[in-house]
C-alpha cells in the first residue's frame, strides 16, 4: 500500500512516521518550501519568535515522537508561572486550586459559592453553547471570567459562539469529564496526577516537524501543492505542477477550504460543509517589554474593550529576553487583521501598555488570514463531512486542534491505515 499525504504539518509528518514504522510507504506533499505548517519558528536579533503555536504539553503522545526522533536533548522546558486575565481594569491571577479559587479577585464571596454547587448542576450537555452549559454548571462569574476567557481565548471566539459537543464538551470526554468539573478536578488532584510539561525546542517549535521531515526526506516533497485529486480503478492520482502519482489511499491534513476544494469534484456532498467552516483571522505580534507581573501569559476576558485577545510572556516561559507575543483579532475584531502594520503596531503598543502599564516596542508583526479553526456554531456543518472510501482526513478542524491532539490523531490513523494494509496484503 502507499499512502499519498496532503499537507507537511505536524499532522502529515507525524502521519508518515508512524507509517513508516509500521512498514507502509508514504509520500507527504507539502505545498510550501519548509516543513512544519501553521508551526514557524523565526530568529528574530538572534532569538526565537513563534509565528504560530508558542508550545506544548510534552505528552505522551509527543514525548514518545521526541523520543523516536532523537531530540529529546533539544527540549526546553517552561517556567512553572501564573496565568492572568484581564477583567475590570486589572490582570488578576486565574486560580488552578481550591485554595486559589478561595482567595482569587476574580470572584465575589458569590461566585465563589456558586462555583461550589457544581457537582449538583448536572452534566455538560452537547447541544448547549459553551457559555450556557458553563453558566449552568459553575455560575457566570467562573464562566465569564476564567473559563470562558481561557478557552475561547484559544481560539479567539466567544464561548457563546461555540457548542459543546463540537469543542469543549470533546476536550472534557477526552478527559473523562462525564458529569463535574469540580469533582473530576478533585480525583485529579487526589490521584496526584501532574499535567505534562510545558515545553518547546531549542530552535522553537518548528525543530519538531524539522526532525520530522529530515528523518524521511527521501519521502517529503516540498513546495509541491496537490492541485487535483482523481479516482481511478481503484486508486487515486494526485496531480502537482511536478507530475502525477498515484497512491492507494490519500490523507488530507489541509485545512478545511482547500480539502474543500481537492474533494470538489470526486465527493461534493463533502466539499460544501467543509467550506463552510470558519477560522478566525489573527495577527501575532511580537514585542519587547518588561511588565512587572511575573506571568506565563493572560487573556483579555470578551467584553473588555481590546483588540488584543490574549498574550504569551515568552520572556518568563522559556527566558527569552523581553519577549511577549500578542494575540489580536479574531471573531472579535477580524477587520483589524486588514489594517495595515503601522497601525496593528500602534495599537497593539498602547493596549499592552494599558493592559499591563508596561510600555512595549513592537519588534514584528505577522497576519494569518486563516489561523485557528473557530470551532464556532459553523461547526454544525461538520455533521455532512463524509469523505469517499480510501481518503481520510487528518486535520485540526474535524479534531483536536492542539499539537498533542493532532499526534495522537496521526498516530491512530497510521494504526488503522496499517491494518487495512495487512489485510489487503
Ligand atoms: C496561531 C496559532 C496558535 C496555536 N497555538 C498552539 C499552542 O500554543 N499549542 C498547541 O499545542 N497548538 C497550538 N495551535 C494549534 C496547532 O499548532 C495546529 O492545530 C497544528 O499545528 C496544525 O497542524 P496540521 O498539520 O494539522 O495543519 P497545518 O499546520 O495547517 O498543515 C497543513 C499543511 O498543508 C499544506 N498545504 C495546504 N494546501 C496544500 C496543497 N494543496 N498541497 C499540499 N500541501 C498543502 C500547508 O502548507 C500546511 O503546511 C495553534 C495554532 C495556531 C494557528
Amino acid at each position: 500500500m502507499h499512502v499519498g499525504i496532503v499537507g507537511g504539518g505536524i499532522s502529515g509528518l507525524t502521519l508518515q512516521h508512524y507509517l513508516a514504522q509500521q512498514g507502509v510507504e508514504s509520500t507527504v506533499f507539502e505545498a510550501g518550501a519548509e516543513p512544519g505548517g501553521v508551526i514557524r519558528s523565526r530568529q528574530i536579533g538572534g532569538q526565537t519568535v513563534e509565528n504560530g503555536p508558542q508550545r506544548t504539553r510534552l505528552s505522551p503522545p509527543v514525548a514518545s515522537l521526541v523520543e523516536s526522533l532523537g531530540i529529546g536533548d533539544r527540549v526546553v522546558e517552561a517556567a512553572d508561572a501564573p496565568l492572568y486575565v484581564y477583567h475590570d481594569g486589572a490582570l488578576r491571577q486565574v486560580p488552578f486550586s481550591l485554595r486559589e479559587g478561595l482567595s482569587t479577585d476574580l470572584l465575589s464571596l458569590r461566585g465563589k459559592l456558586r462555583l461550589l454547587m457544581e457537582p449538583l448542576t448536572g452534566p455538560p450537555r452537547g447541544e448547549e453553547t459553551v457559555e450556557e452549559s458553563l453558566t449552568r454548571m459553575v455560575g457566570p462569574e467562573v464562566a465569564q471570567y476564567v473559563i470562558g476567557p481561557l478557552y475561547g481565548g484559544i481560539y479567539g471566539t466567544h464561548p457563546d459562539e461555540m457548542l459543546m459537543e463540537h469543542s469543549l464538551g470533546r476536550a472534557l470526554e477526552k478527559y473523562g469529564v462525564d458529569r463535574s468539573l469540580l469533582v473530576a478536578a478533585v480525583r485529579a488532584r487526589l490521584r496526584d496526577s501532574e499535567a505534562p510539561p510545558v515545553v518547546s525546542f531549542d530552535g522553537g517549535l518548528q525543530t519538531l516537524p524539522q526532525a520530522l521531515a529530515e528523518q524521511h526526506r527521501e519521502t517529503v516533497r516540498l513546495e509541491t501543492p496537490v492541485e487535483t485529486v482523481r479516482e481511478s480503478e481503484d486508486r487515486f492520482e494526485l496531480e502537482t505542477p511536478s507530475g502525477t502519482t498515484v497512491v492507494d489511499q490519500v490523507v488530507l491534513t489541509t485545512p478545511a477550504d482547500v480539502t474543500a476544494t481537492l474533494l470538489e469534484d470526486l465527493a461534493p456532498a463533502t466539499a460544501v460543509p467543509l467550506r463552510r467552516l470558519s477560522y478566525n483571522p489573527l495577527a501575532i505580534v511580537h514585542l519587547a517589554a518588561d511588565p512587572e507581573i511575573e506571568a506565563s501569559g493572560f487573556q483579555v476576558q470578551y467584553e473588555e474593550a481590546f483588540s488584543t485577545l490574549g498574550v504569551t510572556c515568552n520572556a518568563t516561559l522559556f527566558d527569552r529576553d523581553r519577549l511577549h507575543t500578542a494575540f489580536l483579532g479574531g471573531a472579535k475584531n477580524p477587520e483589524l487583521v486588514d489594517q495595515s502594520l503601522s497601525a496593528i503596531r500602534e495599537i497593539t503598543e498602547r493596549e499592552f501598555d494599558e493592559l499591563t502599564g508596561a510600555e512595549a516596542t513592537v519588534l514584528d508583526v505577522r497576519r494569518l488570514e486563516r489561523g485557528m479553526p473557530a470551532y464556532d456554531t459553523s461547526w454544525t456543518a461538520l455533521e455532512g463531512v463524509e469523505p469517499p472510501a480510501g481518503i481520510h482526513l487528518c486535520a485540526n478542524y474535524e479534531s483536536r486542534a492542539g499539537i498533542p491532539g493532532r499526534v495522537g490523531q496521526a498516530k491512530r490513523l497510521a494504526e488503522r491505515l496499517s491494518d487495512a494494509a495487512a489485510v489487503d496484503g
